[in-house]
């Protein structure tokens, strides 16, 4: 984006932010039952952006009631190839409206500006188009079998229902783009609940969706927050599927709330990922990549390269290195280009990662880069590396869902196998070697959803996403994401 396309967008994205947000139920944009409104900020200056309706148990219903009446009716009688085609007209208005929908996102959520540009808003875009793939290939199969009579049994697969969707602050659009594809193309209707700090990219996108001519009622968006909307969004009995991104502790609430009708649950947790590198990995590209798996988006990644191995002969020259890398990170705010870290979502975020700096120091690690706030405003927190760290240190269990890594030295794959595994999480995971088979060996070995070998970070709408362990339930994205949005029912007929 260059400085006149930045100009513009953030014209647009102010324009958006500084209009009348309201919930989108049924197909209209309508103030919440209770009056009430809350505010979201922007991260890097702390300033006001923007005043919302707040959604409640009252509008939870009215959603879902919407969304019911678009499942049996406008949905039950659409064409596949109509899903599809609303899908990729979507794809292409958020691809037209990219720039400003990537400002909006750094905005609210404080995000560099690059990163939002050229990750968040292309994988939104990608992961409709994947999707919007597969409404028309959705079949069954038939079956013989294998009783004495003649038979002729097949199955189908139907949308699981109406489903509801929960998703965090830390890629806002991204997140809701993908949760409601797989669900839109499995013709579901959906209520999707955005985080309290992040709501406005997903209000944007509905309007996008309004404009893509998708029947009333089909997404229903209710910003809110999470004890009070995505409460009972949780606990609802008319709704038959909820899908769940974000901590793990909210993630036990969410499998518990939906114990009153059993719907289906999926859930996207927590995580402390290992990455580990061997003394024979290309150490040009593994000392880099090993700092972007961390540093990205602030640390603020479900995926964060937190629990950083080094095989001891060159653990010295390694964070030598990483720490050289973090040092050319550029902090400020993320509007400003120049920029490639921006402020923690918050100031319970900042709080909650100096609390563990703090923790971290109390135990005796030791910062060989960062480790303090910014005395400026906004939420800026200095990129870390914490070496001399045991394994039963706080920072080395807990999940700081910030920019902190910890760095432990092995010896051998074995020793590394034990560390890597001895987590309660198992969401992704990176080896870097020169040595395919040791990769392989250990990715076969590895307690997580994802292995990266030579790479970090790597999403694909095509690849599988979800967590072993304490990280999750489920598959998101490639066609487990379907999966989950459809029943199979079995039809056997006596002829
Ligand atoms: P969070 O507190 O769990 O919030 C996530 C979402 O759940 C928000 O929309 C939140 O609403 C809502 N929520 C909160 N309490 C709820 C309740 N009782 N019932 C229903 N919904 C509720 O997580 P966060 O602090 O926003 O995000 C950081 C965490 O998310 C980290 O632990 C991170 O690992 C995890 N995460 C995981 C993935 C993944 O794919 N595995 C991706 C991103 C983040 P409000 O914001 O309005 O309170
Ligand atoms: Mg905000």
């Amino acid at each position: 984006m260059d400085a006149a396309a930045r100009a513009v967008a953030l014209e647009k994205a102010s324009r958006f932010a500084a209009s009348r947000h309201e919930l989108l139920i049924g197909g209209r944009w309508s103030a919440a039952r209770s009056g009430r409104t809350f505010d979201s900020y922007n991260p890097a200056t702390k300033a006001k952006l923007a005043t919302l309706a707040a959604a409640d148990k009252a509008d939870a219903d009215l959603a879902v009631l919407a969304a019911r009446a678009a499942l049996e009716g406008p949905l039950a009688a659409q064409k596949v190839s109509e899903r599809a085609k609303l899908l990729w007209r979507l794809a292409d208005l958020v691809e037209g409206h990219a720039d400003e929908l990537a400002v909006l996102e750094t905005l609210d959520n404080g995000k560099p500006l690059n990163e939002a540009r050229n990750f968040d808003i292309p994988h939104a875009i990608e992961v409709i188009r994947y999707n919007a793939g597969w409404c028309t290939k959705l079949s069954g199969e038939t079956i013989p079998l294998s009783g004495p009579g003649n038979w002729h049994a097949y199955t189908v697969r139907e949308p699981v229902g109406v489903v509801a969707q929960i998703v965090p602050w830390n890629a806002p659009l991204a997140m809701a783009a993908t949760k409601i594809a797989p669900a839109l193309a499995a013709g579901c209707a959906v209520i999707l609940k955005p985080a309290e700090q992040t709501p406005l990219t997903a209000l944007r996108l509905g309007e996008l969706i309004l404009e893509s001519g998708f029947p009333p009622g089909v997404v229903n968006i209710v910003p809110g927050f999470g004890e009070t909307a995505g409460a009972a969004l949780a606990a609802h009995p008319n709704v038959d599927k909820i899908a769940f991104t974000g901590s793990t502790e909210v993630g036990r609430l969410i499998a518990r709330a939906a114990t009153g009708n059993l719907k289906k649950v999926s859930l996207e947790l927590g995580g402390k990922s290992p990455n580990v590198i061997f003394a024979d990995a290309d150490l040009e590209r593994a000392i880099p990549g090993s700092a972007a798996a961390i540093f990205y988006n602030q640390g603020q990644s479900c995926t964060a390269g937190s629990r950083l191995f080094v095989q001891k002969n060159v653990f010295d020259r390694v964070i030598e290195g990483v720490a050289e890398e973090t040092k050319k990170f550029k902090l400020g705010p993320g509007i400003d280009p120049a920029n490639n870290q921006g402020p923690v979502v918050s100031k319970e975020q900042l709080d909650r990662v100096c609390g563990y700096l703090d923790s971290g120091k109390r135990d005796g690690a030791k910062a060989v880069v960062g480790g303090r706030k910014l005395d400026r405003p906004g939420y800026f927190v200095e990129p870390t590396v914490l070496v001399d760290v045991k394994p039963e240190m706080k920072v080395v269990r807990e999940e700081i869902f910030g920019p902190v890594v910890t760095a432990i030295p092995f010896d051998s794959p074995d020793d590394v196998l034990s560390f890597a595994n001895d987590t309660v999480y198992g969401l992704a995971s990176a080896v870097w070697t020169r040595d395919i088979s040791k990769a392989h060996q250990l990715a076969a070995k590895l307690k997580a959803g994802t292995v990266w070998i030579n790479c970090y970070n790597i999403f694909d709408p095509v690849l599988p996403f979800g967590g072993y362990k304490q990280s999750g339930w489920g598959r998101e994205m490639g066609y487990d994401a379907i999966e989950l949005y459809t029943e199979v029912k079995s039809v056997c007929a006596r002829i």
